[in-house]
C-alpha cells in the first residue's frame, strides 16, 4: 500500500518538475512552427493528464471522498478544491463513470489519441443511451474520436444518440423543450435586457431568421456581428408589425405610439420632449424619424399648461378637442412608385432591398416639406437613423443621385463613404 502510494506521488513530482522546465524555457526565439509544435505536443499532454484526472476522479467518487473531506458531493469537491465549474466538474465525473466501462475510450484517451472533448462526448452519449448499446458500436466512435474535430464528433454522437435510442432521445428532446423561457425586462436605464434558452429546433428557427437579417449592408458597414445581430432581431419584429399580420390587441393592430406636436417635430426652442409608448420621452429627432414614415392622427387640443402629457388621448398640450382621420404620412400609391424608383436604400454604398427601408422627407413634412417623389427617397433604418440621429446630410440631385455629407459639429462614429 505505502509503495503504490509513492509512485503516485514520484509521478506528481516529475510532473511538477516537468512543467517548472516548460515555465523556465525561453519562447522568443521559437518561430511560428515550432510554437506549433509545441501547442500540439502540449495539448496532447494536458488531454492525457485530464485522462489521469478523470481515472482518479472515478475512484474518488466510487470511494466517496468527497464525503470524507466534508462535502455534500464529488461534483461540489471539484468546484471547491479544483475551481471547476459546475459543469465541468459533472462532465469528469461522469467521464470517470462511463470510461470505467467502455476500456477501448480509456485507452485512447490516457494514450492521447482521442482528445478530451471527443471523448467527453462518447462519455455524455453512454450516460444517455447506457454503456451497452455504446459497447456495440464503441470502435467506431472511438476511431472517429481519434480523427475528427469536436464538431463532427457531436454529430456523430447525435447521430448514434438518434439511431440507437430514438425515444430515448424524444424523451430528452421533450425535457428541453420543457425548460424554454425568454424574458425581454426592461431596466430603470431604459435599455432592455433578453436572455433565454429555446430547445434546438426553437433556437435553429430563430437563429435561421436573424441570420438571413445578419449581413452586412456593404464594406463601410462597420458594425460588430453582435451588433447587427441585435439589428436583425429588432428589423425582424420590425418587419412583422409593419406587415400588418400580427393578431390585434384591445381591437388594434400592434404598433408603437409616438405622441408629439408639431412644435416638438419642427425642434421649436422650448417644445416639450416626445412621448413614444413603452419608453417615455424621447429626443425630437428620434421622433422625427419615426413620423417621417407613418400613421398619422391629428389630435387638436386646449390651450392647456399641464407639463406632461398622460396618454394618448390627451396631447403634450391639454385635453383633446377632436381626432382626425388616421392616414399614412406617405400614402400607399407614393410608396410604390418611390419602390420603383429606388428599388431600395438610396444611401450610398448600401443595398439594403425595399422591405427593409423607410421613406424619408429630406424636408422633413413638418417644416413643410412635400410628400413627393422629389422630397422622398427610401433609407434602410440604419442609414434612415444615421440621417436623422448621426446628422448626416442628405442630399437628392437633380440628376436623380444621392449626396451625403458627413456630419459636422458632431462625432462621426462612421467612415466617410
Ligand atoms: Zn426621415
Ligand atoms: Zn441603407
Amino acid at each position: 500500500m505505502s509503495s503504490m502510494l509513492a509512485t503516485v506521488e514520484s509521478g506528481i513530482e516529475h510532473l511538477t518538475q516537468a512543467v517548472n522546465g516548460l515555465a523556465v524555457e525561453s519562447i522568443d526565439n521559437l518561430t511560428g512552427h515550432a510554437l506549433g509544435d509545441d501547442l500540439v505536443a502540449i495539448r496532447r499532454q494536458i488531454d492525457r493528464l485530464e485522462a489521469e484526472f478523470v481515472r482518479r476522479v472515478h475512484r474518488f467518487d466510487r470511494d466517496n471522498g468527497a464525503l470524507a473531506e466534508g462535502a455534500a458531493s464529488t461534483v461540489s469537491w471539484l468546484r471547491g478544491t479544483c475551481g471547476l465549474t459546475s459543469s465541468a466538474a459533472t462532465d469528469r465525473v461522469r467521464m470517470g463513470r462511463m470510461l470505467n466501462e467502455l476500456p477501448m475510450t480509456m485507452e485512447s484517451f490516457r494514450e492521447g489519441r482521442a482528445p478530451f472533448t471527443n471523448v467527453s462526448l462518447i462519455a455524455r452519449l453512454a450516460d444517455d443511451i447506457g454503456v451497452e448499446p455504446t459497447r456495440t458500436v464503441e470502435r467506431t466512435l472511438v476511431d472517429a474520436a481519434e480523427k475528427v474535430d469536436a464538431g463532427r464528433m457531436w454529430y456523430l454522437t447525435s447521430y448514434t444518440r438518434q439511431r440507437l435510442d430514438a425515444d430515448g432521445a424524444l424523451d430528452r428532446d421533450n425535457r428541453d423543450h420543457e425548460r424554454r423561457w425568454f424574458a425581454c425586462d426592461q431596466t430603470f436605464g431604459g435599455v432592455f435586457i433578453l436572455r433565454g434558452e429555446l430547445d434546438a429546433e426553437g433556437g435553429a428557427i430563430v437563429k435561421t431568421a436573424l441570420d438571413a437579417l445578419t449581413p452586412p449592408t456593404g464594406p463601410d458597414d462597420l458594425r460588430k456581428t453582435s451588433q447587427r445581430r441585435a439589428d436583425a432581431l429588432v428589423e425582424l419584429a420590425a418587419r412583422q408589425l409593419k406587415s400588418g399580420n400580427l393578431p390585434e390587441t384591445h381591437g388594434q393592430r400592434p404598433h408603437l405610439t409616438l405622441t408629439t406636436t408639431l412644435e416638438t417635430l419642427r425642434r421649436d426652442d422650448g417644445a416639450q420632449p416626445a412621448e413614444l409608448a413603452k419608453v417615455g420621452p424621447i429626443h425630437a429627432e428620434a421622433a422625427r424619424r419615426i413620423a417621417c414614415d407613418a400613421v398619422r392622427t391629428i389630435a387638436t387640443a386646449a390651450a392647456s399648461t399641464d407639463a406632461a402629457p398622460a396618454d394618448a388621448a390627451t396631447t403634450a398640450n391639454g385635453a383633446v378637442l377632436s381626432v382626425g382621420r388616421a392616414s399614412r404620412t406617405i400614402p400607399a400609391p407614393i410608396r410604390t412608385a418611390l419602390v420603383r424608383r429606388d428599388k431600395g436604400c438610396r444611401f450610398p454604398g448600401c443595398d439594403r432591398p425595399p422591405e427593409w427601408t423607410d421613406g424619408h422627407h429630406i424636408k422633413h413634412w413638418a417644416d413643410g416639406g412635400e410628400t413627393s417623389l422629389r422630397n422622398l427617397v427610401l433609407l434602410c433604418r440604419r442609414h434612415h437613423r444615421m440621417v436623422h440621429e448621426r446628422g448626416w446630410v442628405l442630399r437628392l440631385e437633380p440628376d436623380g443621385s444621392v449626396a451625403v455629407e458627413e456630419p459636422r459639429g458632431r462625432p462621426a462614429l462612421v467612415r466617410r463613404l
